[in-house]
């Protein structure tokens, strides 16, 4: 059954008024949400990493007549805290206040044996999928605290709850992503505004699913935007008494 309740529908302004800061929204299923949430009333917030594609899904949004976004560049493979934390002294500096935080980008790293993996590319996958996102939230938690009720949202993966030869870091990296939303929701409890939930989006067309499965159709999975009422459900008031479930977009 969906975690979606049967016949729920968000409004044009399911999201008026709320901030969303959506990373890697510069292309995939990250795109996706982050127009969808801005076609709802969101003001989005585009982080990510190639700044001609953001401005891309900024000129979209725009002519779309949505509210104005804002793009972040920011490379996760950033190790550097001050980096996270400048940014959200800048976001607090121009009075923003959380809503909603999209933790989507990702990476999946070498399709190959644990002990084929190289270290670099397990550093890689580790910092972008787990520790960014931890730094990320850390910094990003008193604007979150600020909304009256900000959702989070954790991108997992079939393979991060349970685990499958060959897919290395980035299984493990989503098993982190399981375990880091168990103890955050934990440590929010039922009293703080801020709740957090991830969400398993399961076979998706996009450049990472091609790229894993080089063999299959692209056209056998739905493409992001058939998705995104998922996400939308997730940020909007509509779900809040769900926190610290693991969730699925798809049936398995
Ligand atoms: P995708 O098309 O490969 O997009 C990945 C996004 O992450 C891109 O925007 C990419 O930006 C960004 N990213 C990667 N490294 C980054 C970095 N160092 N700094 C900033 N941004 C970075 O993947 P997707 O399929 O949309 O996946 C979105 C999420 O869903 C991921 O968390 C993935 O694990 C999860 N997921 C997807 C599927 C599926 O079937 N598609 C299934 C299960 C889970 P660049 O363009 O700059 O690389």
């Amino acid at each position: 059954m969906s975690f979606v309740p049967d016949g729920w529908q968000a409004s044009s302004s399911e999201l008026a008024g709320k901030t969303v800061l959506v990373t890697g929204a510069n292309r995939g299923i990250g795109e996706a949400v982050a127009l969808s949430c801005a076609q709802h009333g969101a003001e989005v917030l585009l982080l990510g990493r190639d700044d001609a594609k953001l401005a891309q899904v900024y000129d979209q949004i725009v002519d779309l007549g949505c509210p104005k976004p804002g793009i972040i560049p920011l490379d996760l493979t950033t190790r550097d805290p001050s980096l996270y934390t400048s940014l959200a002294d800048e976001l607090s500096g121009a009075n923003v206040v959380l809503d909603g935080l999209v933790h989507n980008a990702s990476v999946l790293g070498e399709r190959r044996a644990l002990a084929q993996t190289s270290p670099e590319s397990w550093n890689e996958v580790l910092q972008v999928n787990m520790t960014a996102v931890f730094l990320l939230t850390r910094a990003l938690m008193p604007l979150l605290g600020a909304a009256t009720a900000a959702s989070i949202v954790l991108t997992s993966s079939g393979v991060g709850r349970k685990g499958k030869a060959y897919w290395g870091a980035y299984a493990v990296s989503k098993f982190a992503t399981e375990g880091y939303m168990q103890v955050l929701a934990d440590e929010l409890g039922a009293t703080s505004s801020v709740r957090v939930n991830s969400l398993n989006p399961g076979a998706v067309n996009t450049g990472m699913r091609r790229t894993a499965y080089p063999g299959e159709p692209p056209d056998t999975n739905p493409m992001p935007d058939a998705l995104t009422d998922r996400w939308l459900y997730l940020l909007s008031d509509a779900s809040r008494k769900l926190h610290g479930q693991a969730l699925s977009a798809q049936k398995s």
